[in-house]
């Protein structure tokens, strides 16, 4: 059996992401011990019938002892406490590591209270589904997916190629950019799409019950597409909304000027306009489709 990357991983934050991770080390790494915490008895049970970790605890301090990877996958808003709480207990030449949506807002919560005896490698495995929780996890999720590590100018490049291995080893690419960079990106790919499905979705729950009985009857035309956006956690799309304000909105700046030509298009009866701007969108989706990212 080759070696494994990390003797012991303490994941705090267990749903989703956390739990895919952990499949992934029982997977390739089985002499891993992987330490799971999160906060409800729920959700530690869950791992435990899950046989995903090898200890649980609601205690994040007492997870990351002797840990030689800690990956921190909790909503963003949690970052705060938990670097807090994690710091005293940290082993020298400790990685973490994050998989939050908002590089910003992570390094902002955790940079300054982890110790220089840790090594700190914020990342973004970008993958995902609309579900929340351990039994929603699955090791495949990363597969063929980009994950996207925004180290600071003092991280140890050692730590950042571990890191980067750990993504690789879920079958994932790992590119490597400034955090602002990233979301920025993150912005146009992922906060504004997903703000666009709450909003459609929202004006459609807001029609008369007539109406809506139909919309749910004929959702096939479009609007099932975005209600499985919409139906993404929300204390997470909160989060990434509150910590990645200033991109969102200038690029929300954009996208309600562009939505204004298409209206009065419309309302002008301006077919070429319409014809020219859906023809460069469909080459978008063709480019994906090549890249295999469909
Ligand atoms: P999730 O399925 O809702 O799981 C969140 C986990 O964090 C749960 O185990 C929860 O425990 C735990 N948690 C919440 N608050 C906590 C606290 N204060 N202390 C300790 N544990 C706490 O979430 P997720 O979708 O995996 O997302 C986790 C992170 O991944 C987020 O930062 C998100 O930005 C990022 N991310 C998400 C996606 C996606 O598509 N979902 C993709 C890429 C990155 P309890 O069950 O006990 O509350």
């Amino acid at each position: 059996m080759p070696d494994a990357l990390f003797d012991r991983v303490a994941i705090i934050g267990i749903g989703l992401i956390g739990s895919s991770l952990a499949r992934v080390l029982r997977r390739d790494n089985p002499q891993t011990r992987i330490v799971a915490c999160a906060r409800r008895a729920e959700t530690l049970a869950a791992v435990e019938r899950l046989g995903i970790a090898d200890e649980v605890t609601d205690d994040p301090a007492a997870a990351v002892e002797r840990a030689d990877l800690v990956v921190i996958a909790t909503p963003l808003s949690a970052y705060a406490e938990i670097g807090r709480r994690i710091a005293p207990s940290l082993q020298d030449g400790a990685i973490v590591t994050d998989v939050g949506s908002v590089k910003g807002a992570a390094i902002a919560a955790l940079h300054a209270v982890l110790p220089d005896r840790a090594h700190f490698v914020p990342g973004h495995p970008v993958a995902g589904t609309e579900h929340s929780g351990p039994e929603a996890g699955f090791a495949e999720m990363f597969r063929d997916r980009w994950c996207i590590l925004t180290p600071l100018p003092e991280t140890a490049p050692d730590a950042v190629a571990k890191v980067a291995a750990l993504w690789e080893m879920a079958g994932m690419r790992v590119a490597t950019m400034a955090p602002d960079h990233h979301d920025k990106v993150l912005a146009v790919t992922s906060h504004l799409p997903h703000l666009i499905a709450y909003t459609i979705v929202g004006t459609a729950t807001q029609l008369g019950e007539d109406l809506q009985s139909e919309v749910v009857a004929y959702s096939a035309g479009g609007f099932r597409d975005f209600t499985r956006i919409a139906a993404s956690d929300p204390i997470m799309w909160r989060d990434v909304f509150l910590t990645n304000r200033e991109a969102v909105l200038e690029l929300l700046q954009r996208f309600s000027e562009d939505l204004t030509a298409l209206q009065r298009a419309i309302r002008r009866g301006d077919g070429e306009i319409l014809h020219d701007w859906f023809t460069r969108t469909r080459a978008i989706r063709r480019s994906i489709i090549e890249a295999k990212q469909a």
